[in-house]
């Protein structure tokens, strides 16, 4: 069949921020079969003299595109849901990356499956989901997660992680830090139960429950009230670009944090594992800037961890925007905030 190419492709449409981007080559991978030509016209396009690695796209919902691409980009369009061990209450299933996660937590519902219920309407692909170990409502991806297939798009080799090759950790696992191979995750595989243990003293979710009159949740129950609090929460992409939350809550030593909560007593903090995780939106608040814009960049009226595109804001707006937020909590706190979205280009934060 052959991969789609697209030259001078534009990005706006494939970035939930809604940067109006463009690359200078973009391909798109249908099939596995496919790979073998993706790693030749990717030698072939370093060899002359482009730079390497590739950009591999998702659904661009944790992205913020700083300039046009230079390096080709990969759009990953695998497709593909399937059982592959079934003992009666244990069940893996197999998803290709380029699924869309909401619908595979969907799928794996209708066929009775529990596990997913809490990550229910996260945006993006199945693919990226291994990558920062997404997580909502008191449950992460490495909570159900069985292993992954990958393909080095370097040497072309391909190899399966388990989670401890993944090494997961908050909004983090091994993708986000290996320099010298480019792994493309072409499938992942997640283990569910027909047995559901259901994960509801996080957030609003038995307050929605409770609301809607239900006593005695079905995992589908809880992937709706998660939904219903997520819509009404968290800013559509759809209505205004964003990435969702563009700070993660940093983890810091609790010293530290006795340090800080001595100065500001109302910092809210976690203990999490042997460290102290604290609250990125509050301390952005308390810097003056929910609601600011500059420009078509802003925050979020409702929300300080969303950084927002008002229409036209460049990639740079929203990286400039998120240079100050991060340069004046470091000055007020002393505590240096991290992006959660990758940031495409030359730019960093
Ligand atoms: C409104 C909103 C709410 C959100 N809420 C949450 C939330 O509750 N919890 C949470 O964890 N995240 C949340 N996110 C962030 C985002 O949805 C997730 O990080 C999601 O997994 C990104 O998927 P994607 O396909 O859009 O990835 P992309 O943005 O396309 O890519 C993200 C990164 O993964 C890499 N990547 C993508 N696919 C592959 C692949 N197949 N192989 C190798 N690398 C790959 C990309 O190169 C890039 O580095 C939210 C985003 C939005 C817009």
């Amino acid at each position: 069949m052959g991969m789609v190419r697209q030259a001078d492709a534009p990005l706006r449409g494939l970035n939930t921020f809604g940067i109006d981007a463009r690359a200078r080559v973009l391909w798109r991978l249908d099939s596995l079969d496919d790979l073998a030509q993706l790693g030749e016209v990717l030698r072939d396009d370093a060899g002359k003299g482009h730079p390497r690695p590739p950009l591999i796209l998702g659904g661009g919902s944790n992205l913020l595109i700083a300039d046009d691409p230079q390096q080709p980009i990969v759009q990953m369009a695998l497709r593909g849901l399937r059982i592959v061990e079934d003992d009666g209450d244990t069940v893996i299933v197999e998803a290709a990356a380029g699924e869309a996660w909401d619908p595979l937590v969907r799928w794996t519902l209708s066929q009775g499956l529990a596990g997913l219920e809490n990550l229910a309407l996260i945006p993006g692909t199945v693919g990226a989901a291994p990558i920062q170990n997404i997580g909502a409502y008191g449950v992460e991806l490495r909570d159900c997660f069985e292993s992954l297939d990958a393909v080095d798009l370097g040497s072309g080799i391909a190899r399966s992680f388990t989670a401890d090759d993944c090494a997961f950790g908050y909004r983090d696992s091994v993708f986000k830090h290996v320099d010298a191979a480019q792994w493309l995750v072409t499938s992942v595989r997640l283990r569910l139960s027909r047995t559901a243990d259901l994960k509801l003293d996080y957030g609003e979710i038995r307050a929605e429950l409770s609301e809607a009159h239900i006593v005695a949740p079905t995992p589908t129950d809880v992937a709706d009230a998660v939904s219903r609090i997520r819509r009404r929460k968290l800013p559509d992409p759809t209505v205004i670009g964003n990435a969702g939350s563009f700070f993660k809550n940093p983890l810091i030593e609790p010293e530290q944090a006795q340090a800080v909560r001595a100065r500001e007593p109302e910092l809210p903090c976690w203990p999490s594992g042997d460290r102290v995780k604290v609250s990125a939106a509050w301390m952005i608040e308390r810097c003056g800037f929910k609601g600011m814009r500059i420009g078509d960049a802003g925050v979020h009226a409702r929300h300080a961890l969303v950084l927002v595109n008002h229409g036209h804001a460049r990639g740079s707006d929203i990286l400039a925007l998120a240079m100050q937020i991060r340069s004046a909590v470091e000055i007020r706190f002393g505590i240096l905030l991290e992006a959660e979205p990758v940031v495409v280009g030359a730019a960093r934060l």
